[in-house]
């Protein structure tokens, strides 16, 4: 049996892990080696019994956490490793064993995530260097939405730059989202149906499911695309670049980190990019906070309502990730600007579905159904390694 599985998502100084087991008797073992390359590098996280750990790594590298990282596996030996991949370009519709050709393959799309893949890579690496004989798998973020049609993935650019320069739209958070659709297969009672999805974290992307497969998104060439989230704008007209450029004097540089690092829920709060404190400040009447989070709930239901069009029949919505999850009162916002989609909120059971739990919110009337479900992107990502290495039983030695 191929388990349990690490999963790992790498950084640029950090190294995030689980190891996940199918048994549900086996607590998930996580945690966060971070800052890696400074003195202040630490491994923090939850062991198998559930006590809390933290132990300073002092300048470690990638291959001197990961090792920490196996210490800590306190004899419980993974069978498999599974790599979260941010960018998988074209090339890649599923996961993939990793070989020679395959980093050749994630290095080339290196241009696409210049900030992700090569940290990905060097947690691929390092893992390599450790345990030459362990099996592992690149999970990429964007393999759930390589079913996208041609009409969701083309921008109006010459077609030269998406032929010669791979300049379409890939969509993000591609684990959440296919893990969540799995989830409203099996729970929904309505297997194969047109389903809304929003993962309202610190990242935000909206996907339409049709038939289990995504057929759009609201992230695009890369993950700034879309949803008002905590420091990323989201959409902006394109001509803000040129415009800043020309008036301001600013240099790429300088609009690429206003776009990714200052704007969203920070920007538009002068406050916090975190919901919670968001919401706290707007119960006093902060007026950027009560602005932000108007603005971050409009754009999500703009964006489900653009997304809706491409669905023959809407059989539900469902929220996840720490707003989506957590924040009842944001998901109550969302629906309330969508009157034309016959929802039905029940709002005792928004109120209560929070922390952690899963379950419908709708007040069960025949029409689209509210669910939230916590997503499990490690959960997900070990399921594909281990079905990878289950189809290919031979490459698993
Ligand atoms: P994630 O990236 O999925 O961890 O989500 C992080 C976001 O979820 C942050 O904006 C948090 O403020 C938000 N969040 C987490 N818990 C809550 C909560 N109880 N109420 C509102 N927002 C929350």
């Amino acid at each position: 049996m191929n388990d349990p599985i690490l999963v790992l998502n790498c950084g640029s100084s950090s190294i995030k892990f689980a190891l996940v087991s199918t048994s549900p008797d086996q607590p998930r073992l996580a945690g966060l080696a971070e800052r890696l390359g400074g003195e202040e590098a630490r491994l923090t996280g939850v062991d198998g019994a559930g006590h809390e750990f933290s132990c300073p790594l002092h300048g470690a590298s990638h291959t001197e956490a990961m090792a920490a990282i196996f210490e800590r596996l306190e004899g419980l030996h993974p069978v498999a490793v599974g790599h979260r991949i941010v960018h998988g370009g074209e090339q890649f519709t599923q996961a993939a064993r990793i070989d020679d050709v395959v980093v050749a393959a994630i290095k080339a799309t290196t241009a696409l995530a210049p900030l992700h893949n090569p940290a990905n890579l060097a947690g691929v690496k390092a893992t390599l260097e450790l345990f030459p004989d362990l099996p592992q798998v690149a999970v990429f973020d964007t393999a759930f939405h390589q079913t996208l049609p041609p009409r969701a993935y083309r921008y109006a650019l010459p077609e030269g730059l998406y032929r010669n320069h791979g300049i379409r739209r890939y969509g993000f958070h591609g684990s959440s989202h296919a893990y969540v659709s799995a989830r409203l297969d099996a729970l929904s009672g309505r297997l194969h149906g047109g389903w809304l999805i929003a993962h309202l974290g610190n990242g935000c992307s909206t996907c339409a499911v049709w038939q289990g497969h995504s057929v759009d998104t609201s992230m695009g060439l890369t993950p700034l695309e879309g949803l008002v989230m905590g420091t990323r704008s989201g959409d902006v007209d394109p001509g803000l670049h040129a415009h800043l450029a020309r008036q301001l004097g600013w240099s790429l540089e300088r609009i690429d980190t206003l776009l990714n690092k200052e704007s969203g829920l920070l920007g538009l709060s002068g406050l916090s990019n975190d919901m919670r404190r968001l919401e706290q400040a707007a119960a006093e009447h902060h007026a950027g906070a009560e602005l932000a989070i108007e603005v971050f709930c409009y754009r999500v239901a703009k964006s489900l309502a653009a997304l809706s069009c491409t669905l023959p029949r809407l059989d539900g919505i469902a929220f996840t990730a720490g707003i989506g999850e957590n924040a009842s009162a944001v998901r109550a916002r969302v629906i309330e600007q969508l009157p034309h989609f016959g929802l039905r909120l029940a709002a005792k059971a928004n109120a209560a579905t929070v922390g952690g739990r899963e379950g419908r919110i709708d007040l069960d009337q025949g029409g689209p159904q509210l669910w939230v479900i916590p997503t499990d992107e490690e959960g997900r990502i070990a399921e594909e390694t281990r079905q990878l290495l289950q189809e290919h039983p031979y490459d698993a030695t």
